[in-house]
């Protein structure tokens, strides 16, 4: 129950004044008596707050000194909440200490590093992955420990949607993957993790696309040779065999097409881009991209425009982006009905730049829409082998735009026409 300190004070003053006065009338000296009581009064209150300070500051964790009425109460509530205070930080300490002795057992690496990039806090795993030391790395700005430019820039990019995979510090043949995730007051947590196996195997995928496309590209151009010269000596071949011929050399372009998006495509996964990175003139490309288009269509009689509002350049390689751009021309006349049209645009505004392809073709439903860059993915594969199509081209698309730091876009009305817009960002322009 709650004292009211106010009027406990009030009436045992009150009583010892009347106490005094009534002893002092007795005494023939009622003044005197009551300056007497009052001064006890003043001395024992100032004996109980100097008692007060004293165990205050030697020895708070004890019980208080033994006192009655108003100071007992207010030594043992103090001594009741310290005891409480001392309860909840003993439990919080458990809790953090269950935490850290957790982390310490992932085989993740967990850094904690606070807003202005310094190190806080790591895992024992974090230690054996990244090579940190306790406690001299402590308080020092990760940029000091992990100084592989492709982890600055994604450090300070401030983008962390997708991981970071990149070799180890401490050793070229380990793959690591860093993941950012922000929390509390801009601090980060990274995440690290040892992914050297499943890179090692996406690797051998790699490596085997590339070997068997390699190894069957000789064997392919005698067996097209040999068909087209026996094409070409027609006379002399057997009506029969002639039919057969040209199937055999359609699907073995087919094949040869086939082969060339997939080496193209492994180049692109494992070769870096940096070195050979030029001014690329987009504008300057499209009219040799839009003849190549009219060429293809033939007797299709597609209107192929093109609309240049910007004279951007974009730093990339130009044999990259030329492939990107007449696959999705390219496209846009393979799949757009006889006579269609088609409208190249090149524009730039303060994000960046676009080039977008848009068709008044059949248009793709929306459920295909997401799966269009996959390897392989066609939307009706029935539509797809009248127009030799391998498969690959939206795949090489994105590929190369990633390189160039860019993305694909892809909007489209069933029976209305499709866009594919390549997005780069404003600072890969020139
Ligand atoms: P493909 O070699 O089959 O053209 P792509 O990767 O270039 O392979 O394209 C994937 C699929 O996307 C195509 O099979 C086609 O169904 C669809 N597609 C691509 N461009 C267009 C377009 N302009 N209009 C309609 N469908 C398209």
């Amino acid at each position: 129950m709650e004292t009211n300190w106010f009027r406990a004070i009030t009436g045992r003053l009150f009583w010892l004044l009347l106490a005094c006065l009534l002893v002092g009338w007795a005494l023939g000296e009622p003044a005197w008596a009551l300056v007497l009581g009052l001064a006890g009064y003043l001395g024992w209150m100032l004996r109980q707050l100097q008692r007060f300070q004293h165990w205050l500051q030697t020895r708070p964790s004890d019980p208080p000194p033994e006192t009655a009425g108003m100071w007992g109460e207010i030594f043992d509530g103090i001594y009741r909440m310290q005891r409480r205070d001392k309860r909840l930080r003993a439990r919080m300490q458990g809790v953090i200490e269950r935490i850290q002795a957790s982390t310490a057992a992932l085989s993740d690496g967990v850094v904690m590093i606070d807003k202005d990039g310094h190190l806080e806090w790591w895992n024992h795993a974090a230690e054996s992955l990244l090579g940190l030391r306790a406690p001299d790395d402590s308080g020092q700005h990760v940029h000091n420990l992990l100084r592989d430019p492709r982890f600055v820039d994604y450090f300070d990019s401030g983008r962390y949607g997708d991981p970071l995979d990149i070799p180890s510090p401490l050793n070229i043949s380990t793959w690591l993957q860093y993941n950012i995730t922000r929390y509390g007051n801009g601090e980060r947590l990274l995440l690290v993790r040892d992914v050297t196996r499943l890179h090692n195997l996406e690797q051998m995928r790699k490596d085997f696309v590339a070997n068997v496309s390699h190894e069957l590209r000789t064997p392919l151009t005698v067996v097209v040779g040999y068909l087209e010269t026996m094409i070409d000596s027609e006379e002399v071949i057997e009506p029969r065999w002639r039919r057969p011929l040209h199937q055999m050399q359609q699907q073995a372009r087919r094949m040869q097409s086939l082969l060339n998006d997939l080496l193209m495509l492994s180049r692109l996964e494992t070769s870096e881009a940096r070195g050979e990175e030029k001014p690329v003139d987009i504008a300057l490309m499209l009219p040799g991209i839009r003849q190549d288009a009219l060429a293809f269509s033939g007797e299709r009689q597609h209107s192929i425009s093109i609309d240049c509002a910007t004279q951007a350049r974009i730093r990339g390689l130009e044999s990259e982006l030329r492939s990107a751009v007449s696959n999705l021309v390219f496209n846009a006349v393979k799949y757009t009905q006889d006579g269609g049209e088609i409208r190249i645009s090149w524009t730039q505004d303060d994000r960046g730049a676009r080039l977008s392809v848009t068709d008044n073709g059949p248009g793709i439903a929306p459920e295909h829409l997401h799966r269009l860059t996959e390897r392989f993915y066609r939307v009706d594969s029935s539509r797809n082998s009248t127009t030799g199509g391998t498969g690959l081209g939206l795949a090489i698309v994105k590929h190369v735009l990633m390189r160039h730091k860019g993305e694909l876009q892809i909007t489209s009305t069933l029976g209305a026409g499709s866009t594919f817009t390549c997005v780069f960002p404003a600072e890969r322009l020139i």
